[in-house]
């Protein structure tokens, strides 16, 4: 089968992308023909500064490699060294409704939580579609937030094949884990770079640390028992605890007499023995932009020969060949 996923470079690297995507993208390396992009296209709709998009290009990258994705394995490259995505964009453009994006409850969310809305922001599930469906991917890991945009790439691709009368895509299927869809933030929502609540994978070990012990907990006294239902805490702690741990978990929550303070600590432990090695490899790979330049060229030379074919066919479908 073939996979398809990528990560917006408009900010660091969070575990709630580890887990909710990057975790599953390294599983699905040893059995499938992978297809992993850095979509920097999708992150200028937020981010602004010039500079700053291309050091977070760069980090990504370094994030991704040093997590395990592999350039032997997968194909890796930036969305914007791919001319073919944005002209399959337009093209897919003309055949999706107003209604349908308008639909799109990440848009919602992003305006909700005070994102300034651009064209750009509210048509991105196009440029999404653009990117699943130029490589004819059989699936897409993903986290829940984007099950939505992958029921809208399918309807766009029912649309163009409606309009056209020939059938060029594959129909994508999201891959979405229950148990890590959605990873709370240190406040209690969605942790998303855009909204400042993230534990970041990478970058020095006294901030991380400081957002952990910043996150939202009630007032249950120390030796009372905890609630686990709602409590970012505890599902940060179940993710995390290696298998000797769990049960301590468990009893901390159920029994009471351990504070939410020692427990924050404690995923602070799992956190460095997680990451640890990937946060060694992070520095060494920041050190040698050239190689991560080279991968990424060379990924996307490899992805411009995969998407030949189908731009072939759509453009012979629209009747521009
Ligand atoms: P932004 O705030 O800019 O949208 P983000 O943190 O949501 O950034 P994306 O680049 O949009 O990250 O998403 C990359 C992948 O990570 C997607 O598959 C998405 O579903 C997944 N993901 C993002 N946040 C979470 C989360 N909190 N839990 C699980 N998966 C997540
Ligand atoms: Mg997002």
């Amino acid at each position: 089968m073939r996979v398809l996923s990528g990560v917006q470079p408009s900010g660091t690297l969070h575990i709630g992308n580890y887990f909710g995507a990057i975790r599953q993208f390294i599983e699905l390396q040893n059995e499938h023909e992978c297809y992993y992009f850095l979509a920097d296209l999708h992150a200028l709709t937020t981010v602004r500064d010039p500079d700053r998009m291309r050091a977070l290009v760069r980090e990504l990258a370094a994030g991704y490699l040093a997590l395990g994705l592999d350039p032997e394995r997968s194909v890796i490259y930036r969305q914007a060294d791919m001319p073919e995505i944005p002209e399959l964009t337009w093209y897919l453009s003309t055949v999706t409704s107003m209604g349908l994006l308008q639909r799109c409850h990440s848009f919602k969310d992003k305006v909700a939580q005070g994102v300034v809305p651009n064209h750009g922001l509210f048509t991105y599930p196009v440029l999404m579609a653009a990117d699943i469906l130029i490589v004819r991917s059989d699936l897409v890991p993903v986290g829940k937030d984007q099950k939505q945009h992958l029921e809208v790439t399918r309807d766009i691709a029912a649309s163009f094949h409606a309009t056209y009368g020939v059938e060029v895509f594959t129909l994508p299927e999201p891959l979405i884990r229950d148990d890590v869809a959605v990873i709370p933030g240190v406040d209690g929502q969605k942790m998303s770079k855009s909204y400042g609540n993230t534990i970041d994978i990478f970058g020095p070990e006294k901030p991380i640390r400081k957002r952990i012990m910043s996150l939202v907990t009630d007032s249950t006294p120390v030796e009372d028992p905890k609630p686990k239902e709602g409590n970012a805490l505890y599902q940060l702690l179940k993710i995390f605890a290696p298998a000797e741990d769990r049960e301590w978990v468990e009893r901390a929550f159920v029994e009471g007499g351990v504070g939410y303070g020692d427990m924050k600590k404690r995923l602070f432990e799992y956190f460095l023995a997680t990451f640890g090695q990937a946060r060694a490899r992070y520095d060494e790979l920041m050190a040698d932009p050239a190689e991560v330049d080279r991968i990424l060229l060379a990924g996307a030379d490899r992805a411009r020969e995969t998407v030949a074919p189908l731009m072939d066919d759509v453009r012979r479908a629209v009747g521009i060949r």
